[in-house]
């Protein structure tokens, strides 16, 4: 057993998963298929040990208080050192950690936080919170620059409590490290649920989703956490903020508002009121196939805005239906859903099935039957098992532990994601697959695979979602693939941005969302605005510098006085 203070199963520090866990030899196989489809030329080779990694010793040393809750074990710094980015895989497999937290604490309470903030401005030390540390955009990762005295990574794995659950108004009080299937198995015997299901949900924790506005993988209606959040309490270095529960408010800008999306820069989400619903009894699905991209989003359009609210409207373009092993190449294909706790839903989908047929959609009836009858089951998070939704479904699940190989055989493979007004979509679609498929090809110089789908569906527009695959180094050299993918990435940033969409529907800013992207599409005045605001609660900057918007330049005292 790996010497930690943390509680929970062990991660596998350099990859998706547990340790315990691995690709099938079927899995093993197709991956290895794709890998070489690709143009790799070797396999990978064995897996990173925690002793290959040089890390310098901390810059400070505990303080007796704090001691029991602090840990510098290589595992707990090297698993708190990345967050799961292809660049943080990529640079696990070089087996280089430059920043790594110099101590990892595991608070228990409330109180040790704040200990924790008094120790950070008496020693000039940064502070990171760590939910699942699943970010994908550098959110976890200490480099804080500027001229702090050491990084302290905060986990919050055991605040991980449901303490209250409000039958009458449906909702629930919740600890802000609890992981998704720890809250839902507290909820499970009220019979409610948060319904909140990311990909990542077996690894990410509730104060990460309200921290990162994360986005559920149903498709309309309820998805992005926001909306689930009644009420929160931060503990920033200013003191306490709690918001009140309401349902609605129309005082003044919402504190909510500011603390959802906050990125760990204004203090620690330790817990919040969120909106919970009954479990859903009725569902129904359907696979509709449509001739081109451009009858499919037409008719994903007219359902957006037919107030149907489907759970699922997820539309794969005819790239990624045909990667997924459900497409020709030629044909797209809209995976549709509906799910109540309240009422059957023929209806609806009667309803949504005869717009896609206006745009020249396709089914088999006889399937869409079955669902409604109830005979095609469900899951738990309410995806169907069977058919082309249930085959996308799996590989959906399972490809971020595909990269665990892809990585090292020094294929490039990920995604990004953004959402855009209906009357910009097309120029959006087709000039992110121009700016973007022209990098890739540029970059590294061989055949990529570009493909896009919808994660979710607003009436006056869709969250298109980007995956490519390409051969990031033929003899598996990590680090001229890591170069590579960084001019990718800011390629696709910039793109998004320049041609009108956000550079995150639901991905959070971190680090690497910033140049090309937050710092260009975000106001300035606002960016300002927020800097000031982030003084006011942390005024000696020391809460996750460097994520969102600059911290202004510091030089810590050794008393921890801030001097501009
Ligand atoms: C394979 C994969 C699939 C993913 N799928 C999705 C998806 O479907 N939808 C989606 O939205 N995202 C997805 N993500 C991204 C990631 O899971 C989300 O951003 C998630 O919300 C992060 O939660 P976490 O608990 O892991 O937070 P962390 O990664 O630990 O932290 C993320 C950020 O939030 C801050 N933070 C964390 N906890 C707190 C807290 N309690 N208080 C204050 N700040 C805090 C951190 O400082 C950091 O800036 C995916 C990532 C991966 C690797």
């Amino acid at each position: 057993m790996t010497n930690t203070l943390a509680h929970r199963r062990e991660l596998c520090f350099w990859g998706w998963g547990y340790t315990d866990q691995g690709l099938t030899p079927e899995e093993e196989t197709h991956v290895a298929r794709l890998a070489s489809g690709l143009g790799a030329e070797h396999k990978p080779g064995p897996a990173p040990r925690l002793e290959e990694f040089d890390l310098a010793a901390p810059r400070i040393a505990a303080p007796d208080n704090l001691s029991p809750i602090l840990s510098c074990t290589p595992y707990d710094r090297i698993t708190h050192g990345y967050g799961k980015s292809f660049g943080d895989l990529v640079r696990m497999q070089m087996r280089e950690m430059p920043n790594p937290p110099d101590w990892v604490a595991f608070p228990r309470n409330e109180e040790d936080i704040a200990a924790l903030m008094e120790f950070a401005a008496s020693s000039g030390a940064a502070l990171i919170p760590f939910g699942g540390g699943t970010s994908v955009c550098g959110g976890v990762e200490p480099d804080v620059g500027g001229d702090y005295g050491a990084v302290i990574s905060v986990d919050l794995q055991y605040l991980n409590r449901v303490l209250e659950v409000d039958k009458t108004s449906r909702a629930a009080l919740i600890e802000g490290g609890a992981l998704g299937p720890e809250l839902e198995a507290d909820l499970k015997p009220h019979n409610l649920t948060l319904r909140h299901y990311p990909q990542s949900f077996e690894f990410s924790t509730l104060g990460g989703w309200i921290a990162t506005r994360a986005g559920g993988h149903f498709a309309s209606n309820y998805t992005h956490v926001d909306d689930f959040v009644e009420s929160v309490r931060m503990l920033t270095p200013a003191g306490v903020m709690v918001s009140r529960r309401l349902p609605g408010s129309g005082a003044g800008p919402s504190p909510d508002r500011m603390m959802i999306g906050s990125e760990g820069t204004l203090g620690f989400i330790t817990r919040a009121w969120m909106r919970l619903q009954d479990r859903p009894r009725f569902r129904a699905s359907a696979s509709v196939s449509f001739p081109g991209m451009e009858q499919a989003w037409s008719a994903v359009r007219a359902i957006s805005q037919a107030a149907l609210f489907p759970s699922n409207c997820r539309l794969l373009d005819p790239a990624e239906a045909m990667m997924n092993g459900v497409g020709d190449g030629d044909t797209a294909l809209l995976v549709l859903a509906f799910e109540s706790a309240d009422h059957p839903l023929q209806a609806w989908m009667a309803r949504a099935l005869e717009l896609a047929g206006d745009h020249g959609g396709s089914w088999d009836q006889a399937a869409v039957d079955r669902s409604l009858s109830g005979s095609d089951s469900a899951d738990e998070d309410g995806e169907h098992r069977q058919g082309a939704a249930g085959q996308w479904r799996n590989q959906f699940l399972r490809a971020p532990y595909y990269r665990n190989y892809l990585t090292p055989a020094g294929v490039i493979v990920d995604t990004f994601e953004t959402s855009i007004t209906w009357d910009r979509f097309e120029d959006l679609y087709q000039g992110v697959r121009e700016r973007v498929g022209r990098s890739l090809k540029e970059v590294t110089g061989t055949d990529c695979m570009l493909s896009c789908r919808f994660t979710h569906i607003y009436p006056d527009g869709p969250a298109p979602y980007f995956t490519f695959y390409a051969m990031g180094s033929r003899e598996g050299d990590m680090a001229s693939m890591l170069s590579r993918w960084r001019e990718i990435k800011l390629a696709a940033n910039e793109a998004v941005v320049g041609l009108g969409g956000t550079v995150t529907h639901h991905h959070a800013v971190g680090r690497d969302h910033r140049p090309g992207g937050y710092d260009d599409q975000a106001p300035p005045l606002f960016r300002r605005a927020f800097a000031g605001a982030r003084r006011e609660l942390d005024p000696t900057g020391m809460m996750n510098p460097g994520v969102l918007v600059d911290t202004p330049d510091r030089r810590a005292t050794a008393r921890g006085v801030l001097v501009d």
